[in-house]
């Protein structure tokens, strides 16, 4: 999979790329990242990438000619490619954004900074806006590496244990069960027995069970997309994990 990022700070992205799994992904060549300096489109002897709000107002607004060059250039040597703009007034960036981008060839991220992009950028030249949350950032940026990093894990071959993503919180819509390591007592504070029996049955029945209770108790507003079969709905009861119609605790 290959990601395009047009900025003004290309040089902001370095460190992340160079680390841990991404770093990884990258030398594996199960990703390329692509930064791509906004400025290198620019046709004026200053390089100029921002201008005045018409109609006057605060700050400078990112031009639409260098960044419509850009984004043309990717286009035209990834025909396929899906863009998106990153802006706080998109659509809410989550796991099944994610997942959904991690079956694109080519993604492009556009990285607004100042006041954001021309209207006209986002109208008539991307496929998407997308936000990371509802608070401003300086610039897109770090909102560009959240998306490289997130959707990276989820190609095929880049984490060490593939099944870890099947459990991750939110893949099936609720949260991971609590995880413990070595020592067995830390402090006085003991792992749960059941994880210690090696009976894997029981176990997967506990973390399925302990997920849901953490859900009820974290994110309720999550069970609303969940559905659990007769022989799951028999665990939770067993278990004292008791869901109401509207997905809250009823004990
Ligand atoms: N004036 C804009 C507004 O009120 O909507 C905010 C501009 S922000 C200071 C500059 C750039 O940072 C945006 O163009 C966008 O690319 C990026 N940005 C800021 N917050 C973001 C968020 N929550 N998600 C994604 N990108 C964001």
């Amino acid at each position: 999979m290959r990601f395009h990022v047009l900025t003004i700070f290309p040089n902001l992205l370095d460190s992340p790329l160079k680390e841990g799994i991404i770093r990884r992904a990258l030398q594996a060549g199960k990703i390329e990242v692509e930064l791509i300096n906004i400025r290198d489109f620019t046709t004026d002897k200053h390089a100029m990438t921002d201008d005045r709000p018409f109609g006057g107002g605060e700050g400078m607004v990112m031009k639409p000619e260098p960044l419509a060059a850009a984004i043309r250039k990717v286009r035209n040597e990834h025909i396929h490619s899906h863009v998106v703009l990153l802006s706080p007034q998109g659509r809410q960036y989550d796991q099944a954004v994610a997942k959904k981008y991690s079956r694109l060839e080519d993604l492009v991220l556009i990285c607004g900074r100042y006041e954001g992009v021309d209207e006209r950028i986002r109208r008539y030249f991307v496929d998407e806006e997308i936000s990371i949350g509802d608070y401003i950032l300086t610039g897109g940026e770090l909102a560009a590496m959240i998306i490289i990093d997130s959707v990276t894990r989820l190609l095929p071959g880049v984490l060490g244990c593939e099944g870890s993503v099947e459990f991750d919180t939110f893949s099936r819509g609720g949260i991971k069960y609590p995880q413990y390591t070595r020592p067995r007592d830390f402090e006085g504070y003991e792992v749960p027995e059941i994880l210690l029996s090696g009976d894997h049955a029981k176990i997967a029945e506990w973390r399925f069970a302990a997920g849901v209770r953490m859900t009820l108790e974290k994110r309720p507003d999550l069970l609303a997309s969940l559905t659990f079969n007769k022989a799951e709905l028999r665990v939770l009861k067993k278990y004292g994990v008791l869901l109401g119609k509207s997905g809250e605790r009823r004990n």
